[in-house]
């Protein structure tokens, strides 16, 4: 495939209010993870571990100097693939037991990839090309026998629960659709939400295996009514709360909720 070897596989963003955006360049967009490191008083936050095809400990150390709480928003290899990097681990129930075992063989190869579910990709909007990864991340990567290793769940949490950082506090949003244990992190006094995948200025998926339409309506339409301020997604930039409400309106319409 005549792949490259990366110089480096993450880039860092440094945002307001102790944000940083920890984004994997190399790898295509449908794919390409936003991971969220959160400065705390007492311990930092991180939402999403990227795809997990180089160490997200070791490029991120610099900024991994503290107790530090790993969640997964959900459980798709693009956002939990350096889990097993970090000692607390937190996920919602309803997908934990996927991060009990190994993960499947994923290749980065299209065509060693069912093809509806490369259609349905192209469907919603994304281009795929040959290979999910445009550079090799190590010399030694193999492209066709990609898996990560079990990351259990430290600690299960649910709607309404809260993570915790001394100085900010985070409440658990349950926004299933995209997938069934798929969660939100809202901080209230600053109106910012980390979405996942439950909403980002993207083409959205509700036909993946384990997503459900009628199920995502509701959480639509739960997010449009939400005061945020800012939104951190799982892909693509942040965005503001009048995006967000389009966003939710345009989705509720496509998906036949509310007449136009
Ligand atoms: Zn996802």
């Amino acid at each position: 495939m005549g792949l490259t070897i990366a110089e480096r596989w993450f880039e860092f963003d440094r945002l307001a209010d102790g944000v940083t955006r920890i984004w994997e360049p190399h790898v295509i967009r449908v794919m390409q993870c936003n991971i969220w490191h959160v400065r705390g008083r007492d311990r930092d936050l991180l939402i999403d571990t990227g795809l997990g095809v180089a160490s997200l400990r070791a490029a991120a150390v610099h900024i991994f100097d503290r107790p530090l709480a790993a969640v997964a928003t959900h459980t798709h290899i693009d956002h939990v693939g350096s889990l097993h990097e970090f000692t607390e681990r937190i996920a919602h129930p309803a997908e934990a037991r996927t991060l009990d075992r190994p993960s499947q063989n994923f290749s980065m190869l299209r065509t060693d990839h069912p093809v509806e579910f490369i259609a349905g990709l192209e469907r919603a909007g994304y281009e795929v090309g040959p290979c999910f990864i445009t550079a090799l991340p190590a010399a030694e990567f193999a492209l066709r026998a990609f898996t990560c290793p079990a990351a259990p769940a430290t600690r299960l949490v649910e709607e309404g629960d809260v993570i915790d950082l001394g100085d900010r506090v985070f409440e658990v949003l349950h926004l299933p659709g995209h997938s069934p244990g798929s969660i939100g992190l809202w901080e209230r006094n600053s109106g910012v939400l980390f979405s996942g995948d439950a909403v980002y200025d993207g083409p959205l998926l509700d036909e993946l295996p384990g997503s459900e339409i009628a199920t995502y309506l509701k959480t639509m339409q739960r997010l449009e009514r939400l005061p945020v301020r800012i939104v951190h997604a799982g892909h693509d930039p942040s965005f503001d709360g009048a995006r967000l409400r389009q966003l939710a309106r345009a989705y509720l319409e496509r998906r036949g909720a509310r007449q136009s």
